[in-house]
């Protein structure tokens, strides 16, 4: 029997030739199917894109294109539990797999609204008024937005299969250009689902979307400068990639959001009972226990005042205490698995890294109490907190354990802190939670060079705050340096990234003609 995962290519649901790697249930490790691309026409799928996919994005003007992000999403929502239920064979609790899922369509919703307000009833978007170029008035230019005559290739990571998918479709389908979409092999089967029921929805036109589960040979020799490429996942890969002929020879646009040591500063304002301290402390449980810590955003190094530092590591003790970890859905369970046991082998080999500097506060990565599941057959590990009284060791602001741990570090002064956020080399998020305005403006204006958003927490905002580990499609998501140096997010900007810019030049009538007026937005 051909248990692979088949893919949506050229219009057709299609299985590779079997072979390709096997994929188990993260709770159970019963085998769940293989993943091959083996014998799949991965040219076709280009030209499908190109010919027949983008023609009919670009004949819709941009509220056209809004209205199907919008039904895409709502088609997702009608169907959110079936992806609920796949989300828990790779380990999600239910509410691990509504940041993925519910966090995947509302995205989508919020890039339809945006498409819909900031974007003109047109092909076309015009960026300015016509700019005088000669002295007489009889020369002129302005700038001009269209879109793209290629595809939007899309490899993701395993964590958000879906959320990670309709992050980069959405721009992709209001710009006018094709997705073809390249899951993470251990989460192939959640995005490969979102797929289904979109296409099963019939909302969006034939060849707008296309997804290939397993690897894809010699799919960027057939990319060119029309195209893009929207990579999520490890620096390693990103690098490869960076580094093919397609992107360093012919264009390709290569936008990459890959490994990031996000911090979470607690001001010296903000001791054991201020609301500050446990914001502080609660955001830290919440960022290492959310989808088992294996989030791009996860607070992975959490800087504490040196007075502040033993009662930090006692309340968040108390607190992972209070963690159970076992199978989704099982009585009591608050923390789910990693995506595999692989995944457990690396965040193991990580904190074996992390251990020469550091001691541990709480958790043992190699044993674990579960709760309605086999320990050693699905990927649980412990929440593990470490803790290095020198914050200068270069391994905690190095290396990435992409699961349920964090390190807690000791700073004397606002500028040692901002420094030490630094040693990150660039990181996607950072919170201050403090009350002293002082401290927070010096703070934030310091460390946001090396950071694609910082979230000011304190008693006033807390009760709205998205929190530390949450993009927003309004803002920006993504991180200079170490984090991949693009953005995946920022509002209507990640649709601008889609389209060219063009200058065009001529009399002022001839512009007004080229661009008709009243589209300037
Ligand atoms: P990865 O191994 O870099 O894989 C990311 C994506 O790239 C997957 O879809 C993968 O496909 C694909 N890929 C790998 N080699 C490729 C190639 N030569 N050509 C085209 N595509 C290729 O990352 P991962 O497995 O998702 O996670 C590994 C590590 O990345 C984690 O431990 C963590 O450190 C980091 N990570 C970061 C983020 C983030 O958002 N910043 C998210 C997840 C993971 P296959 O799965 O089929 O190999």
């Amino acid at each position: 029997m051909n248990d692979t995962l088949t893919s949506y290519l050229g219009g057709q649901w299609v299985a590779g030739d079997g072979g390709g790697n096997a994929v188990a249930d993260a709770v159970t490790g019963d085998h769940l199917h293989l993943v091959s691309s083996g014998g799949l026409d991965l040219p076709g799928a280009v030209t499908f894109a190109r010919d027949v996919g983008g023609p009919a994005l670009r004949s819709l003007t941009f509220p056209e294109r809004a209205a199907l992000v919008k039904a895409a999403a709502a088609a997702l929502s009608e169907r959110k539990q079936e992806l609920y239920d796949l989300s828990a064979k790779a380990g999600a609790t239910l509410s691990d797999a509504k940041v993925d899922v519910d966090g995947g369509f509302g995205t989508a919703m919020v890039y339809a609204g945006l498409g819909k307000r900031g974007l003109p009833d047109g092909t076309v978007v015009v960026e300015d008024d016509p700019i005088q170029l000669g002295k007489e008035g009889l020369f002129f230019g302005q700038h001009i937005l269209t879109s793209r005559q290629g595809l939007a290739l899309q490899i993701n990571a395993f964590n958000f299969p879906v959320w990670g998918m309709l992050e980069k479709l959405a721009p992709a389908l209001l710009a006018g250009v094709p997705s073809i979409v390249k899951p993470a092999t251990p989460t192939a089967y959640i995005a490969q689902h979102a797929v289904r029921i979109m296409v099963e929805a019939e909302v969006l036109p034939e060849g707008a979307l296309q997804i290939v589960c397993g690897s894809i040979p010699g799919l960027f020799d057939l990319l060119d400068g029309q195209d893009s490429v929207g990579f999520t996942g490890s620096a390693e890969t990103a690098a490869k990639l960076r580094s093919d002929p397609a992107v360093t020879q012919r264009s390709v646009r290569f936008n990459a959001e890959a490994d990031s040591l996000n911090s979470s500063i607690l001001g010296p304002d903000a001791g054991p009972g201020t609301p500050e301290f446990d914001l502080f402390v609660d955001a830290l449980i919440t960022e290492m226990t959310v989808k088992a810590g294996q989030k791009c955003t996860a607070i992975r190094r959490a800087f504490v005042p040196t007075e502040h530092l033993e009662e930090v590591a006692d309340a968040v003790s108390t607190k992972l205490s209070e963690v159970v970890v076992g199978a989704p859905g099982a009585e009591g369970v608050t923390m789910g698995a990693l995506v595999g046991l692989d995944q457990r082998d690396d965040v193991r080999a990580k904190v074996a890294e992390l251990a020469a500097g550091t001691t541990t506060v709480f958790g043992d990565p190699q044993t674990v109490e579960v709760v309605g599941a086999d320990a050693e057959r699905g990927a649980f590990i412990s929440p593990v907190l470490l803790r290095s009284d020198d914050p200068a060791v270069a391994a905690v602001h190095a290396v990435e354990a992409f699961g349920p741990v964090s390190t807690l570090m000791p700073y004397e002064s606002a500028a040692q802190v901002v420094e030490l956020v630094a040693r990150g080399q660039g990181s996607l998020a950072a919170s201050v939670v403090s009350y002293d305005d002082d401290f927070t403006r010096h703070v934030v204006q310091n460390i946001a060079s090396h950071h694609g958003r910082v979230l000011a927490l304190d008693r006033d905002s807390a009760p709205e705050s998205t929190g530390h580990g949450t993009p927003m499609p309004q803002l920006v998501h993504g991180g200079p340096g170490r984090a991949g140096g693009g953005q995946e997010e920022a509002g209507l900007h990640a649709v601008f990234d889609h389209l060219q810019r063009t200058a065009v030049q001529g009399s002022k009538a001839r512009l007004l003609s080229v661009t008709g007026s009243g589209q300037a937005r």
